[in-house]
């Protein structure tokens, strides 16, 4: 198996890890029903989206 040559340091290795942060989903209230859902999508318990009722939802 090919082996790395040098060791790598600790500052190496942590530089390596600087942006493997994750951070949690930034999430709103939905402004047709309240519930929370992603900004930019489709809201998943009303369908609606700026303002329109985009999927229809199943049960009504
Ligand atoms: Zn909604």
């Amino acid at each position: 198996m090919p082996t790395p040559k040098k060791k790598t340091t600790r500052s190496r290795r942590d530089m390596r890890r600087s942006h493997d942060a994750v951070t949690a989903p930034t999430v709103m209230n939905c402004p047709n029903c309240g519930s929370l859902k992603l900004p930019h999508y489709v809201c998943s318990s009303c369908g609606y989206y700026d303002g329109r009722e985009i999927v229809a939802t199943t049960q009504q």
